[in-house]
């Protein structure tokens, strides 16, 4: 392996030749094999451990410096999860790599079958930066466990954590096997015209249509890990404080810069008073603000005027205030609102929460069919059978019943969207599979061979082949 990148003068070289001489070098790599072997895929997964545990102060710092997210904050939602993710995949590596046996039918007679993972060659990762390590490390968890070489596009949105991911990475990994490339739209729109055996993006619906139009040519494997508008329903004999204090901490961590956040509320119109009150009253427990840890600031200055915009003064019942300096908006809930409100045409990602109520389960149903598919929907009842006409009914990514995100947290759970909100899916052995091809084998004996099959086709043979279809 060579480190060819660190040592050409950047920059004196177009960026395009750049990326091609980076992609070359990872695909001789691949074809090298080197990247194969069980030891050495554990290798790398303990390496890129150990060098985010040596620089968690770093990747700290840098988070602050993009989000004002905390310590606290940071650990629980981006560091600890990739520790867990490593760990899962260092535990069952070996398990997920064997060949795996599967029955064979008897037309097939003397022979076994079996699947064998595969990695795929080189893969793109392009990552959002709302969770900038956890989006941005998991998925190479994946692509490493899987076999491949990688390279790593983070968001410019968050250029602290992009420079110290690209450091840390770049200064301890060869090049041709994992490397980070920073830039915005120029440096992206450039490495997708190449060629790639894989493209993991996380982002927005609108990018990901550019993403896919980019891999036609090539017919790459896509995932496309994207957003929506996320449902939360709660109907009037759900468990009330308990589903409101769970759906507000989610709610606004990260100041709602979550992709699988609630993004409105149906609240059926019995119990809205009672729902609108405790939802005030979890907002007031947490006391949302930077300087206390528990808050965040907007990403930038062009998505605070975008979330701003979308709060109607006419319908703040509670909140509504912000500092463009800090480029805080504090947790805000607007009533009244109709599914034409301009609320209702994006995803929100930020911590306003638009409450619209209900008469029945089928006119909540109906509103959340108008809006495309979404990556999570929640439902807080104890109905038994709206549970069920829920699961039925709605099509989305991923979600929870009686709580909201933590189905992010559980590995054997795959994490994507559908339609509208992404395609494939990751985590755990979910990740393993999204970075490898499923290669299907027969294995025939030699021993015999029934004649079946030759001429001279005859009616009692007609009867055994139908027999064994
Ligand atoms: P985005 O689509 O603007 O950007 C994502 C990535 O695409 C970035 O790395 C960016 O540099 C690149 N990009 C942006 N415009 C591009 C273009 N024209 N051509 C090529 N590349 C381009 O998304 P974002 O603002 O970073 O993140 C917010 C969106 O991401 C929301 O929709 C959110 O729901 C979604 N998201 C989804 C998940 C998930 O896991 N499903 C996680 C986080 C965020």
């Amino acid at each position: 392996m060579s480190n060819t990148l660190k040592n050409t003068a950047k920059g004196t070289i177009p960026f395009e030749i750049e990326f091609k001489n980076l992609i070359a070098s990872q695909q001789k790599l691949f074809y090298s094999h080197a990247t194969r072997s069980v030891s050495f895929r554990i290798l790398q997964l303990k390496k890129l451990k150990q060098l985010i545990k040596n620089n968690e102060d770093q990747l700290h710092k840098a988070v602050y410096e993009d989000l004002k997210k905390s310590e606290f904050d940071n650990l629980t939602t981006e560091i600890l999860p990739i520790y867990s993710e490593i760990d899962y995949a260092l535990k069952n590596l070996k398990k997920w790599v064997k060949p795996k046996r599967v029955k064979t039918n008897l037309l097939n007679f003397p022979s076994k079958s079996y699947i064998v993972s595969e990695p795929l060659g080189t893969s793109l990762i392009i990552s959002a930066w709302n969770f900038p390590y956890n989006l941005a490390f998991i998925p190479i968890v994946g692509s490493i466990a899987a076999g491949n070489t990688s390279i790593l596009k983070p968001s410019e949105m968050a250029p602290a954590t992009s420079a110290i991911m690209a450091q840390l990475i770049n200064d301890n990994f060869p090049s041709d096997y994992l490397n980070v490339v920073q830039g915005g739209i120029p440096e992206t729109t450039t490495l997708l015209k190449q060629r790639f055996d894989k493209i993991f993006f996380t982002g927005s619906p609108q990018v990901g249509k550019i993403v896919n139009q980019a891999a036609a040519p090539h017919l790459t494997n896509v995932t496309l890990e994207l957003g929506g508008k996320n449902p939360a329903i709660f109907t009037r004999d759900c468990s009330l404080n308990m589903c409101v204090k769970r759906m507000v901490a989610s709610k606004f961590l990260n100041a709602g810069q979550i992709c699988i956040t609630t993004d409105y509320v149906l609240v059926q119109k019995s119990i809205k008073e009672k729902f609108l009150a405790q939802v005030v009253s979890e907002i007031k427990k947490h006391n949302y603000n930077i300087d206390n840890g528990n808050f965040v600031q907007i990403i930038n200055d062009k998505n605070f005027d975008r979330v701003r915009s979308l709060i109607n003064t006419k319908n703040v019942y509670y909140g509504g205030n912000y500092s463009k300096e800090t480029r805080f908006i504090e947790p805000t809930i607007l009533t009244d609102i109709r599914i034409d409100d301009a609320v209702m045409q994006e995803e929100i990602f930020g911590p306003i929460l638009p409450v619209i109520e209900y008469d029945t389960i089928d006119e909540a149903f109906a509103i959340i069919r108008k809006i495309e598919k979404p990556l999570s929907a929640y439902l807080f009842s104890n109905n038994k059978a709206i549970k069920k006409r829920f699961l039925n009914e709605i099509s989305f990514g991923n979600g929870a019943i009686n709580d909201c995100i933590m189905q992010f947290t559980n590995h054997n759970l795959p994490f994507g969207g559908v339609g509208n909100s992404g395609t494939g899916s990751y985590h755990g052995k979910f990740s393993f599979d999204c970075f490898s091809h499923q290669k299907a084998i027969l294995s025939k004996s030699t021993w015999t061979e029934p004649n079946l099959k030759y001429y001279e086709h005859t009616d009692a043979k007609m009867k055994i082949i139908k027999k064994l279809f």
